[in-house]
């Protein structure tokens, strides 16, 4: 049969692959923060120097008590329950419990393999619009459009420290107030590093609570808040908000893709239809990965000493950081927490003018290209296409020599810097010569 006689449901190599794709996911391309890695990687391996400031990962190792944990749970093999290994269940209740007020027994908590795969799960199975402030995570608006949720995108300002206000918020749900909603809200941000002061977060639950919006409260970053002061929204608004978090940020473990949510009793009906969606999609998540992460959320000293110092290193070189940017013209707030900065460039458009430089994607382009710094676009976090903000992620230096450094004693200052953290302290002048030139 030749090939105008096929018919289009047959699958062949020459396929277009308009044709067989389904329409949510045509045009999408892989994640950004995947992506950047990927290119950087490539890039290193034909031997060019690449400052790696592109994909959110911790620089610090798993503690070790952690990874001792894993060693001796090698052996466990059997598939765990959907929603989690009881005794991590039980152990994650209490951490939460006692590190955020967060009122929960083991029945609240869920498992997965990532938090990213049960923001999506939470989507696919609650019938409400997306509601996102931006700048936000590069995944949220995918997720929601390869599901074909409605979006809507509320717009922060940096005048505003990049914060939702509860006006703002208001205003947009009383143009059709019995919508169904599902807010996420993500602090320390991802983008920016900043985060909201309790009164922030009790005027925006008190919005929430008035139009019955779910909340997924995506606190990821609260255990790297920079002094050590994160507040959850989830006391604030208990029978509406689901708590997100995991071990990838502040436990150094991304690639070992443990994630979790903390639901009120109330919202038992959605928990248990994503464990529906779960059984029929990943089955549960690594049994190793969930033995050892017990060890990593029962109360040890060592490794509340780890994260003390991990907050100082990153609290220290954050803001230095964003004090190089500014001093060039670029306009950086300082982060609260987390291991970003999002820098903007407006200062400099008419100059990034004159070398062709339109937007945050060509900016980004010419800075891996010329300067070799890896980066991403502020619109692939939701800001407008003409914007010239980028995303930084702190996170190129060797975390465990830095924190070694100082457990021996050493305070993270400007010496400590340039000795631990070099390359990234290189990157950022390197980007701040790159405008000036
Ligand atoms: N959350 C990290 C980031 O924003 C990396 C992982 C991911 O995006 O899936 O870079």
């Amino acid at each position: 049969m030749n090939k105008q006689n096929n018919p289009v449901s047959a699958i062949s190599c020459d396929t277009s692959p308009d044709v067989q794709i389904n329409l949510n996911i045509r045009g999408l391309k892989p994640s950004a923060t995947v992506a950047i890695n990927e290119k950087s990687n490539e890039l290193i391996k034909t031997g060019k120097k690449i400052y790696k400031l592109g994909l959110g990962q911790s620089p610090f190792p798993v503690p070790q008590p952690v990874i001792q944990a894993l060693q001796v749970n090698a052996f466990q093999k059997d598939y765990l329950p959907v929603k989690g290994l009881w005794e991590l269940r039980e152990t994650i209740a209490e951490h939460h419990q006692r590190s955020f007020g967060i009122e929960c027994s083991a029945e609240d908590v869920l498992i997965g393999p990532g938090s990213k795969e049960l923001m999506f799960l939470i989507q696919l199975v609650y019938y409400g619009d997306l509601v996102i402030p931006t700048p936000s995570w590069v995944s949220y608006v995918p997720q929601a459009k390869i599901i074909g949720r409605q979006i809507r995108l509320l717009h922060t300002k940096a005048e505003n420290n990049w914060r939702l206000t509860a006006e703002q918020l208001d205003q947009y749900c009383s143009e059709d107030p019995q919508r169904p909603r599902l807010l996420i809200l993500n602090y320390p941000s991802n983008p920016t590093g900043k985060t909201y002061p309790p009164e922030e977060l009790a005027d925006l639950a008190e919005v929430a609570r008035k139009y019955r919006i779910l909340l997924l409260s995506d606190e990821i970053y609260g255990k790297i808040h920079h002094k050590g002061l994160h507040q959850s929204i989830v006391p604030m608004y208990p029978e509406g908000t689901v708590f997100s978090g995991g071990l990838s940020k502040w436990c150094g473990a991304g690639g070992w893709r443990l994630g979790l949510f903390v639901f009120p009793g109330c919202l038992r009906w959605l928990q248990e239809a994503m464990a529906v969606a779960a059984s029929e999609t990943f089955t549960s998540t690594s049994s190793p990965i969930q033995f050892a992460a017990i060890k990593a959320f029962e109360e040890n000293p060592d490794i509340d000493l780890y994260l003390t110092n991990v907050r100082k290193i990153l609290n220290v070189l954050g803001s230095k950081l964003a004090g190089i940017l500014n001093k060039s013209g670029i306009k950086t707030l300082a982060p609260d927490g987390g291991f970003y900065l999002f820098p903007d460039f407006s200062p400099f458009r008419d100059k990034l003018k004159s070398k062709g430089i339109h937007n945050s994607s060509e900016l980004c382009e010419k800075v891996l290209e010329e300067a070799g710094v890896a980066i991403l676009p502020g619109s692939e976090f939701g800001q407008p296409e003409d914007a010239l903000t980028v995303r930084l992620a702190y996170v190129n230096f060797d975390g465990d020599k830095a924190l070694q450094a100082v457990d021996g004693g050493e305070e993270p200052d400007d010496a400590f810097l340039k000795q631990y953290c070099g390359d990234t302290l290189n990157a950022v002048a390197i980007i701040a010569d790159w405008i000036q030139a």
